[in-house]
């Protein structure tokens, strides 16, 4: 099994620019779980699967073509049978329904198999809410991200902004929070962090300053 470094935490904590830069650092793969959840999501919207369907969802799941462009300006963006899907995937409709669809148990059943595949040498940081507990509990260093509900709504909002998204703060501020308590109270891999993970609070805290926090904890 090749080395894995796990970042969980709740959506705006900055788990996505952390865990990007450290597998720059580290020259390993990445994994957004998320960008996955998203995906599902997106897809049901389009095919008007219902919610509900949990045999279909499950059934949909496993079938999801799930792929990241590689190279180039574009390099990381979700890509859904080929169109790039970056953008669309942001969408808060799309966050809702994929915190919808990861409630149920058989969507993440069927999707553990295919994150687990993405743990390739020389190395995976993977950034999710289950990656430490669920997905790769043997990972030897684990990163659990907060932040305060505030800070989180005000960072994805300017992210949203910058990638030309109109997005309004306190409608976001709502829906993290209907985020959080849903992920949080989900009966299968809720968020919390693992029981041997290291809790970073980013609140006050530059992006620097956390890597290197991680990275020391990478190094030790
Ligand atoms: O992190 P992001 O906001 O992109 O994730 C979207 C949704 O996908 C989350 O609200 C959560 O419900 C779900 N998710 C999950 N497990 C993961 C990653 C994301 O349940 N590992």
């Amino acid at each position: 099994q090749s080395a894995v470094m796990t970042i969980d935490g709740p959506g705006g904590a900055g788990k996505g620019t952390i865990a990007r830069e450290v597998a720059r650092v580290l020259g390993w793969h990445l994994l957004d779980s998320g960008a996955i959840y998203r995906l599902l999501a997106l897809a049901s919207l389009r095919e008007g699967i219902d919610p509900g369907d949990s045999a279909r969802l499950a059934e949909r799941a496993g079938l999801l073509d799930i792929d990241f462009v590689v190279e180039g300006d574009n390099a990381g963006a979700a890509l859904l049978e080929g169109e790039v899907v970056a953008k669309a995937i942001r969408d808060e409709a799309c966050g809702e329904r994929a915190s919808v669809l990861a409630a149920d148990p058989a969507v993440r059943e069927a999707l553990k198999a295919r994150q687990q595949a993405f743990r390739q040498p020389p190395g995976l940081v993977a950034d999710g809410r289950d990656m430490g507990t669920v997905i790769f509990p043997d990972a030897p260093v684990k990163i659990f991200l907060t932040a305060s509900a505030e800070e989180r709504a005000r960072r994805r909002h300017k992210q949203l902004m910058e990638q030309g998204v109109t997005a309004n703060l306190d409608s976001l501020l709502q829906e993290l929070r209907a985020r959080d308590e849903r992920d949080s109270r989900r009966e299968t891999a809720p968020l919390k962090p693992a029981g041997d993970a290291i809790t970073i609070d980013t609140t006050e805290q530059s992006i620097e300053a956390v890597i290197g926090t991680v990275m020391e904890q990478v190094n030790a």
